[in-house]
């Protein structure tokens, strides 16, 4: 068993945190397995060095500890943008221009005051420059502009439209938001209408957070994927990648989120939840792990 915590130097580690990185600690020393940390820092606007040296800090005090070298994403660029090439000349990614906005004015624009539709990577997306195809007589794809998932085209290759159920699926051994444990399905048809043309590289990094940690799941053999619920929908996308890339799928282990005590999910920001705060308050590690069950 090899599980991962991959998290992004951000912001300060918090109790939410602390709580997947133990759970994934935990898990793969129960069954004689590895685990790994890895930073998540293809977002480099958003990225410092100050966070990932606390995240070590952090992680290191609560008792953890994991392989040397750490895999750091900013060094995987090169592998990204590979993968990315391949996509695009199989057509499977096409050039996107659209803004925020005007995703939300097409969205909006066949009736007027409609609630847009939103999955798992934000507004599901109208398919503006889907059928534009900009640059497609090119051998790679453009740079400094974003590239999107032709999830029409990718369900297609990944599951034979002759096959007699088009449906995907993983193993659950946590739960998702609604329950949702053993083995998860969702079919093609629901990917189209309720996921769509995700982004597979954001302008401004050269990659998503969708295709890197499925290409580094598959490149340090992740067995064992621990993560917060709010990330359940997420795997529906990373289980079509992983069939369209032909990477193995891991098992999934969700687990609840650790909610302030107004029942609200913890964010980088809320500081008061940040690890080195209840560290500098005198909490010891076993207080940790006793605040957040485990
Ligand atoms: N880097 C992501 C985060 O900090 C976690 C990714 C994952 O566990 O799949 O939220």
């Amino acid at each position: 068993m090899i599980t991962r915590f991959a998290p992004s130097p951000t912001g300060p580690l918090h109790l939410g945190h602390a709580y997947s990185a133990l759970m994934a600690h935990d898990m793969a020393l129960e069954h004689g397995g590895t685990f790994l940390l890895r930073i998540e820092d293809i977002d480099q606007s958003r990225s410092r060095p100050e966070w990932e040296t606390q995240i070590y800090d952090d992680l290191r005090w609560l008792g953890l500890s994991w392989p040397d070298p750490v895999l750091r994403q900013s060094e995987r660029l090169p592998a990204y943008r590979e993968k990315l090439d391949w996509l695009w000349n199989n057509d499977h990614a096409f050039a996107c221009s659209c803004s925020r906005r005007d995703i939300e004015a097409a969205v909006a624009a066949p009736q007027e005051g409609a609630q847009p539709e939103f999955g798992p990577d934000g507004l599901i997306y109208p398919g503006t420059c889907r059928d534009v195809r900009a640059f497609a007589g090119c051998e790679c794809p453009p740079e400094n502009t974003a590239l999107r998932l032709d999830i029409r085209a990718a369900i297609d290759v990944a599951i034979p439209r002759v096959a007699e159920d088009r449906i995907y699926s993983f193993h659950e051994t946590g739960s998702g938001p609604n329950g949702e444990t053993g083995r998860v399905e969702f079919t093609a048809e629901d990917a189209v209408k309720d996921i769509g043309d995700i982004v597979l590289a954001r302008k401004d990094m050269g990659t998503s957070y969708h295709l890197s940690v499925v290409m580094d799941d598959a490149a340090q053999n992740i067995t064992h994927v621990v993560r917060g619920q709010d990330l359940f929908e997420a795997t529906k996308i990373h289980v079509i990648l992983q069939r369209l890339l032909g990477l193995p799928t891991p098992t999934y282990h969700h687990h609840g989120l650790i909610r302030d005590d107004a029942g609200k999910r913890l964010a980088k920001r809320d500081d008061a939840r940040a690890l080195s705060k209840f560290r500098a308050d005198g909490a010891s590690p076993a207080d940790i792990r006793a605040i957040v069950g485990l």
